[in-house]
Parts: structure tokens; C-alpha cells; sequence
């Protein structure tokens, strides 16, 4: 008989140990548990409690009574000794729980006759209360309260594993929106180099949607050229990755073919993760757009080789002059003299416009160009530039063409004169062989308009926008020879802006340009 009860015992526990395992949810597993128990017992009805956060037990599962009745069982659940590390678990009780069970069977008009209740227990921590009610006279013997325990255990055991199962996939959860809401690209890679996670971010930079990465090869998603160094990259499919546990990640940059065929710069990190045993189980690469980063580069390299040769040319100058003249061995005629001071003192003038430019770019780079506004006459501006660069040339012509009715505009003089200044020196410097330089104004009822109109040697189409960026020059041969450190379109569109205007040009090789250049009226 015993042995029989042993085996009805070992094949429930069982059933429920598999149930955990299959990953049933939480109330079924409880559900199964209760239901096994009542039935090892030969009960009528059993539930189980479990603690809540406020330490209050509450009816999570129950047997052969209806969970509607659930609010009726509440006085089994007052009372509830704590700990139970000092005591035999077989040896719980509640206090006046037989009486506290004929209150509840009164209420629900049901025979219970006899209760029994365990406790269950995580690390000696109450978590639950399992119980058992039968009708009838025959009460719980020692044997029963012995059953039950492996059942409140088992009981115990789902839930810490449910637990455990929430804690992890709450963690999973929010490691998942860490990496999909990262501001660099993050892609997860199997060890056979499927794509598992493919972030936000770098969808954003490839142009390829993350569901059309998902599940295949990296190397069909991801192509990279010219990628450094050479022979590392894990998109390349012909480089199959031989990672250890020492491995040190591997850094390459390239160039992502994006989604739409154009192209963009990228740094990729490739970190192999093992677990515990050694095993490869993923690598993370970790993109990162650097188009800045390089352009940032490219751009102080530029800076170094354009201010050197700038610098440079001017002071060689002044020393070569300066030196001859004061050659000890030689006497010098007048007009040697004067043409050689003259000569000092333009590449002075051109160093100080070169410094003060430069100061200037610095202070925009630092956000503080600032505007003293007043009101602007440009008619009579560009009266004063011309006469100005009218002493410095004998091959061109200057026309000024303004109504005698143009309205002053809010503006800062100071400014204003240096971007007629640089558009009239380029029209001078871009037409070596002269011809007509023309200044006009005019204006509607916003704003104001300027231009510049030279015969000089223009500009290519493609190159119109650029030519306002720091230290770019047109890369043909005539602008080359010039003297130029990139630096005045550069300025006059930071001054025009920040006048709230706008500033272009038009222009054909070979036909002049016109820089026109707005300033609102109000
Ligand atoms: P730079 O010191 O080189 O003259 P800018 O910023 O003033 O620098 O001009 C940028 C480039 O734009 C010049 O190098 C030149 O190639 C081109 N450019 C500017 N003005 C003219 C013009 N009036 N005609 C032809 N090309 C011009």
C-alpha cells in the first residue's frame, strides 16, 4: 500500500518537474501542483498563496473550489508565522486555522472538515502557503503533512524559477533597448557570421532596414571597401575569423556601400564574446560613423599646408627684400629702394589680412562673431572699396550702378565693407586680364541686393557650393597660382548670415562671376 502511494507520489512530482521544465507558465505549473496534491491527499479543495510585495498572502492557484470565491479564504491568510528556520517546516502551523476554515466553509456553504497548511520556502524566506482541506472525519496524519511538503517545495521551486525566468528576460529586455537605442551602430553576429541584432543606428547609416539583415551572412549585408588594414574584416566573407578567449577586438575603417549605392565612413569594432566554458558564442561589432572624424582630419591638414604656404611666401619675401637692402657691399639708387619698400609693405599688409582672417575664422569656430548694428549705406560702402582698389589696378574698370534711392539696411559697416572688400579683391585677383568690375545695388520690399560682376576667369558649376567652405579653392591651374588661402568666401557668407541674408553666385568658366549678396531691410 505504502509503496503504491510512493510511486502515485513519484509520478506526480514528476509530471510537475516536467511541466517546469517545458517552460509552462507560472499559474498552470501551480494549477498542476495544487491539483496533484489534493489529489495525493485525497482532499476535497486545496489553494496556494503567495506573499505579495506588501507581505500580505493572496490566492494564486486553487483546486475544487471556484477562483471566484477567491475574497472568502482571506482569514486563512492572517496570522502567518514568518521565518521558519528554527522549525521543522512538518511542525508549522497557523494559529486557530481549523477555525479560521469553518468560518471560510460556513461563508461558502461547503463541508470542510480538516485543513492542513505548509509553508513554502526560498533560502528560509516564507514565500507561499500551500493548503489542503478535506471533508469528512478522517484528519491529516503525519504521512500526509510529509506528501504535501514535497509538493510546497516543488511549488517553491516554480516559483523562484519563474522568478528568475522574469529577472532575465527584464534584463534581456533592457540590454535590448540599450543596443537598439545606441547612437553607434551595433550589430550582433553569430559565430558563422549571421547577423542576430542589427541596431537602429546602423540602419540609419546603412540605409538597410534591419529586417532585411536579420538572418543572413554579414558579409552578404554589410560590404566595405577599401577597408584598413587589409585582411581583417569580418564582412569580407574570404576572412574567416579565428578568435580565442585572449583575442584583443579587432578595428578596421572602410567604407559602407550603403542601401541607395552611396558610400559613407565607418570605424567597426569586432569583439568576439566566449562563454564560460571558452566557447565562441557571438561577435559584436560596434559601427561608428567617422565621416567627421576624417573631415576634420583632411580639414587641419589642409589648414597646416595652406596657412604654412601662406605664411610663408609673404615672409620670405619681406626677408629677401629686407636682406638685399641692407647688404652692406651694395648702394642702392632711390627707386630701387622705394619699389623694394613697396613690396615689404604689401606682403606686411597681406600677412596682417591673412592673420586677421584667420582670427576670424577662429572666433566663428567659437561662436563669437559679433555684429555692432547700425544703418548701413552700401551705396556708399562700395563707393569707399572701389576708390580703394581703384589705386591697385590699371588693367581693370570699375562701374558703380546704385539708385539714388537704395534704403540703408540694419548692419554692422565694419563687416559689411570687409565682405565688399574680399568679393572686389577676388574679382580683381580671378580676371588677370582685366576688364570691367562692376558693383550694383538694388531692392524690393524685404530686402536688399547686392553683386559683384567680374570678366574674370569664372567658376565650374560643380564647384559653386564649395567655394564658400573654409580653404576651399577651385583646383584649376589659374586659381592654384593665385595667391589664396580659402579663407574670404568663407567669411563673407558667415557675415551675410549673420545679417540674416544669403550670398551665391553665377558663373561660367571662361565668362566672369557675379556674387550677389542679400541683406534683409528689416
Ligand atoms: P582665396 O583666398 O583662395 O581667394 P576665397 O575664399 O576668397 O579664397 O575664394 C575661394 C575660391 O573661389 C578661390 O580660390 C577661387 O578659386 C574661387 N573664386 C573666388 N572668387 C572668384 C572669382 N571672382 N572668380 C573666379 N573664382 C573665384
Amino acid at each position: 500500500m505504502l509503496t503504491d502511494y510512493r510511486l502515485q507520489q513519484r509520478e506526480y512530482l514528476l509530471q510537475i518537474s516536467r511541466a517546469m521544465t517545458a517552460r509552462l507558465d507560472l499559474p498552470s505549473v501551480l494549477q498542476l501542483i495544487i491539483q496533484s496534491a489534493v489529489e495525493m491527499l485525497s482532499g476535497r479543495a486545496g489553494l496556494i498563496a503567495l506573499r505579495q510585495e506588501d507581505g500580505n498572502l493572496s490566492m494564486e492557484a486553487s483546486y475544487g473550489v471556484s477562483g471566484r470565491t477567491k475574497d472568502f479564504f482571506s482569514p486563512l491568510f492572517s496570522d502567518i508565522p514568518g521565518m521558519v528556520s528554527h522549525l521543522d517546516p512538518l511542525h508549522w502551523t497557523i494559529p486557530n486555522l481549523e477555525r479560521k476554515m469553518h468560518q471560510v466553509a460556513q461563508a461558502l456553504g461547503i463541508g470542510l472538515t480538516r485543513v492542513v497548511a505548509l509553508p513554502m520556502t526560498i533560502e528560509d524566506q516564507l514565500i507561499g502557503v500551500v493548503y489542503v482541506f478535506r471533508t469528512g472525519g478522517i484528519a491529516f496524519s503525519r504521512n500526509d503533512r510529509q506528501l504535501l511538503a514535497s509538493f510546497a517545495d516543488q511549488a517553491a521551486i516554480a516559483v523562484q524559477n519563474a522568478r528568475l525566468y522574469q529577472q532575465v528576460s527584464q534584463e534581456k529586455a533592457r540590454l535590448d533597448a540599450i543596443i537598439e537605442h545606441s547612437g553607434d551602430g551595433v550589430m550582433i553576429l553569430e559565430p558563422d557570421r549571421r547577423v542576430t541584432v542589427f541596431n537602429r543606428a546602423l540602419a540609419a547609416t546603412s540605409y538597410i532596414p534591419a529586417q532585411d539583415a536579420v538572418g543572413r551572412f554579414c558579409y552578404d549585408v554589410l560590404h566595405i571597401d577599401n577597408a584598413e588594414p587589409p585582411g581583417v574584416d569580418l564582412c569580407d566573407k574570404a576572412n574567416v575569423p579565428i578568435f580565442h578567449p585572449a583575442s584583443k577586438p579587432l578595428y578596421i575603417e572602410g567604407d559602407i556601400r550603403r542601401g541607395d549605392g552611396s558610400f559613407v565612413t565607418v570605424g567597426i569594432t569586432y569583439s568576439p564574446i566566449f562563454n564560460s566554458g571558452g566557447k565562441l558564442v557571438n561577435i559584436t561589432a560596434s559601427v561608428r560613423d567617422i565621416t567627421r572624424f576624417r573631415e576634420a582630419e583632411e580639414m587641419k591638414s589642409t589648414f597646416i599646408s595652406v596657412i604654412s604656404h601662406e605664411l610663408k611666401t609673404p615672409v620670405a619675401l619681406i626677408k629677401g627684400y629686407a636682406g638685399t637692402l641692407n647688404r652692406e657691399d651694395a648702394e642702392w639708387d632711390k627707386q630701387t629702394i622705394r619699389e623694394s619698400l613697396v613690396v615689404i609693405e604689401e606682403e606686411a599688409d597681406r600677412l596682417t589680412e591673412l592673420i586677421d582672417n584667420l582670427l576670424d575664422v577662429s572666433r566663428l569656430q567659437a561662436g563669437a562673431l559679433k555684429l555692432e548694428i547700425g544703418f548701413a549705406n552700401m551705396a556708399h560702402l562700395a563707393e569707399k572699396t572701389v576708390k580703394k582698389f581703384r589705386t591697385q589696378t590699371s588693367r581693370h574698370t570699375f562701374v558703380l550702378d546704385f539708385p539714388p534711392d537704395l534704403p540703408t539696411v540694419p548692419g554692422d559697416e565694419g563687416r559689411l565693407r570687409q565682405v565688399l572688400d574680399n568679393l572686389l579683391s577676388n574679382a580683381l585677383k580671378y580676371s588677370p586680364d582685366g576688364g570691367q568690375i562692376r558693383v550694383s545695388g538694388r531692392a524690393d520690399d524685404r530686402q536688399v541686393y547686392i553683386a559683384v560682376t567680374d570678366e574674370g576667369i569664372g567658376i565650374p558649376e560643380d564647384e559653386q557650393e564649395s567655394i564658400f567652405d573654409r580653404f576651399y579653392r577651385v583646383r584649376s591651374g589659374m586659381s592654384q597660382r593665385t595667391k589664396g588661402a580659402g579663407l574670404g568666401l568663407f567669411l563673407v557668407n558667415a557675415v551675410v548670415k549673420a545679417h540674416g541674408g544669403r550670398v551665391w553666385v553665377e558663373s561660367q568658366p571662361g565668362q566672369g562671376a557675379t556674387f550677389v549678396f542679400t541683406l534683409p531691410r528689416e
